[in-house]
């Protein structure tokens, strides 16, 4: 005889995703059930496409219906819908209603990689498939003109708005194609604010999941003026190993901190260099910032090497080759899935409170 909808649903029910601790009937997450005679189908939605535990659900689902009497076969069919954010839904007049999430990216000094580690997010959770943007918050020293290789051209306008630039798989926006390539971008407080506010507002957005915010280094204008206007999901601090670089990340942290910006998490830049002969070596001292995020207790989201073809293809606006080199690229991903998790969790364990039961 055919096992029942009724009994996978309670088999489904001893599921738990690993990370918000709730299983996946109870979350919602159970979209459909399929049973065609000894076939079953289980249709499961993720918050996230880029799920760092899409495996593991799959596996804990297949380990829970296999076993029921008349089951002899399990699919799993996977499709993600990432939520907005609480902070998006709470914002009275929010200015970008179309954004889902809005992460923005800081350090507590120039060079340790921030904005290679904005371009390297944005591009992953696109690779990944999700709608994603990005804006260069830094209006002092704007990188992604180079970064993402996007030449001479000025934006379109219309109906007073800026397109963005669609490179990569992304959306991008940066006062570097506004302005003349050598000019220095000198801002006084509230002109920094003007610059910043009409780069985020008035740039043709459109409906994203994601949208990357590059921050200048350091603690000013730009971060203040954000968490004004935007409604920010959280932020992620880029901090290299050594025991200095840590100091101003703790700082970069203490700012969000006050800014009541929640940090989602730690990245480890420069951690550690492979070299010709297959050997690690710790320059700088891999771990530092994983130590410094554990003692802020904030997540630690993964570690990127020195890496020649990063700095290369940063240089080429190519950072699509990034993830074709398999540990270069197994690192980036690493720590993209880790933050789309942490987003993920911070929606979810916000809507966790009213579960919602959508099998039809
Ligand atoms: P920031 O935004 O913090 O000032 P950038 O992202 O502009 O720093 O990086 C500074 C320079 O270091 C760039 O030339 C970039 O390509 C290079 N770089 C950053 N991270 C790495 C890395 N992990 N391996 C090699 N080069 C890197």
């Amino acid at each position: 005889m055919p096992a029942t909808r009724d009994q996978i649903i309670d088999r489904l029910r001893t599921v738990n995703d690993p990370e918000l601790h709730r299983d996946i009937v109870t979350l919602g997450m159970v979209k459909d059930v399929d049973i065609d005679g000894a076939s079953v189908k289980v249709h499961v939605e993720l918050t996230t496409p880029a799920c760092p535990l899409k495996d593991t659900i799959e596996r804990d689902v297949r380990n829970a219906v296999l076993p029921i009497d008349g089951v002899d076969g399990v699919t799993i069919e996977f499709s993600a819908q990432v939520q907005q954010s609480p902070q998006a839904r709470a914002k009275l007049d929010n200015p970008l209603p179309g954004v889902k999430n809005i992460i923005a990216v800081g350090a507590g000094k120039g060079g340790v990689g921030k904005s290679t580690v904005s371009v390297n997010l944005a591009v992953g959770l696109a690779r990944e498939g999700a709608h994603v943007g990005l804006l260069d918050g830094d209006i002092y020293g704007p990188s992604l003109p180079t970064m993402l290789g996007l030449g001479r051209g000025t934006p379109h306008t219309a109906n007073n708005m800026i397109m963005p630039f669609e490179k990569a798989g992304i959306k991008a926006m940066t006062i570097g194609q506004l302005v003349e390539p050598d000019k220095p971008l000198i801002w006084r407080g509230p002109m920094a604010h003007g610059a910043f506010n009409q780069l985020a507002k008035q740039t043709e957005w459109g409906e994203l999941d994601y949208l990357i915010i590059d921050l200048p280094p350091g603690t000013g204008d730009v971060p203040l003026t954000m968490s004004q206007i935007l409604p920010l999901t959280g932020a992620v601090v880029v901090c290299t190993p050594q025991k200095v670089a840590q100091d101003d990340a703790r700082r970069a942290i203490g700012m969000f901190r006050e800014l009541q910006i929640g940090v989602l998490g730690v990245v480890e830049n420069m951690s550690y260099f492979i070299g010709d002969d297959g050997k690690e070596y710790d320059i700088f001292g891999k771990g530092g910032a994983q130590q410094m995020a554990d003692s802020m207790e904030v997540p630690f989201l993964g570690h990127i090497p020195i890496n020649t073809a990063l700095r290369r293809n940063s240089d080429a606006g190519d950072p699509s080759a990034n993830f074709d080199d398999a540990q270069l690229g197994g690192e980036l991903q690493n720590v993209v899935r880790n933050l789309a998790g942490q987003i993920s969790v911070k929606a979810l364990s916000g809507a966790a409170g009213q579960p919602t039961l959508t099998v039809s």
